[in-house]
């Protein structure tokens, strides 16, 4: 694994790669590497030849109040976990690298609009602007075929998805399920900022939205309904945690749903413990209403 620090290199070593006729990948990272990490590369490796891994912890998309000082790093451990997992290129770009005017001296920024008005975005402002330049930039930089997401932030998978469709840029984007913990909580780097009692709490998001995906089996299409009982089961298997929201949205586009549910859409949800700010979410999957009594009915 070759370990590259500026833009001019980076885009060196890709480029002569493309020349040989070599499908890149980008995986875009801030580091702390963990298996759901490591699921994007096993989805690159599959599909590119060469496979580039990026840390940069952005310091523009953290708020005045978070957690961008104490965001874990470790890039001696993350180094033997990308190498043994695949990548050929770890990109670990300089501050100046990615903001040679400082984050303050950036005029022109990438908007996501009304995507990042809602869910995390309402509480996190200007978080989703700070995610989409800067990977606006990683693109620009690496310039790879494919770019790879976790499913885990549904909101940045769908901006940055809507992103390359709205402003044409030529690269797929590639959204990889969610990987959890055995007793269902999904892999994060902040989970290390957990008690351990808050740590056994934080398994009810993931309950609480195989819940609601139960309730949309068994018949349930109203949103204020199914963002309910989200609600009742958190606060049921989890009195630690304080809701910051959750919702169910339209999948592609985040917006509130008006109506019953009638296809897929977004259930999300994001709890403080303490101060740390977990989140989870999962397509609802619509069975087809009446298509049980329509085969009745033809019988
Ligand atoms: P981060 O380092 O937290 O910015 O995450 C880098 C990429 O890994 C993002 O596309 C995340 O969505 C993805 N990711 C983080 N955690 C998981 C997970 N548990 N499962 C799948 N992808 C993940």
């Amino acid at each position: 694994m070759q370990e590259i620090t500026n833009g001019e290199a980076v885009r060196r070593v890709v480029g002569a790669a493309r020349c040989r006729g070599e499908r890149i990948g980008l995986i875009p990272t801030m580091g702390a590497l963990h298996a759901g990490h490591l699921a994007l590369v096993v989805a690159a490796r599959a599909q590119c030849d060469l496979v580039v891994m990026s840390i940069f912890v952005n310091p523009t998309q953290f708020g005045p109040r978070e957690d961008f000082a104490r965001y874990p790093r470790d890039l001696d451990r993350d180094r033997h976990l990308a190498a043994d997992a695949g990548v050929d290129i770890l990109f670990v770009p300089t501050a100046e690298t990615m903001y040679p005017d400082g984050p303050e001296g950036q005029v022109i920024w990438v908007e996501p609009g009304e995507m990042a008005a809602g869910l995390c975005g309402a509480s996190r402002p200007g978080h989703f602007r700070g995610v989409a330049t800067v990977v606006a930039k990683l693109i620009n930089l690496v310039q790879p075929d494919r770019a790879y997401f976790g499913q885990k932030d549904a909101q940045q998978a769908a901006i940055v998805t809507r992103m390359a469709h709205d402003l044409a840029f030529p690269v797929e984007v590639v959204v990889v399920p969610t990987v959890r913990a055995s007793d269902g909580l999904a892999l994060s780097s902040r989970n290390v900022y957990l008690t351990r009692a808050q740590r056994q709490q934080s398994s009810a998001l993931w309950h609480a939205l195989r819940e609601a995906q139960r309730l949309v089996a068994a018949g349930e299409r109203g949103v204020p309904a199914i963002e309910q009982r989200l609600c009742e089961q958190i606060a049921r298997e989890a009195p630690g945690a304080c809701l910051d929201y959750v919702a169910v949205v339209d999948a592609e586009t985040l917006q509130p749903i008006q109506g019953p549910l009638e296809r897929p859409a977004l259930a999300a949800l994001a709890v403080y413990f303490g101060t740390t700010r977990l989140i989870d979410n999962l397509l609802l999957q619509v069975p087809e209403q009446g298509t049980e009594s329509d085969a009745n009915h033809h019988t």
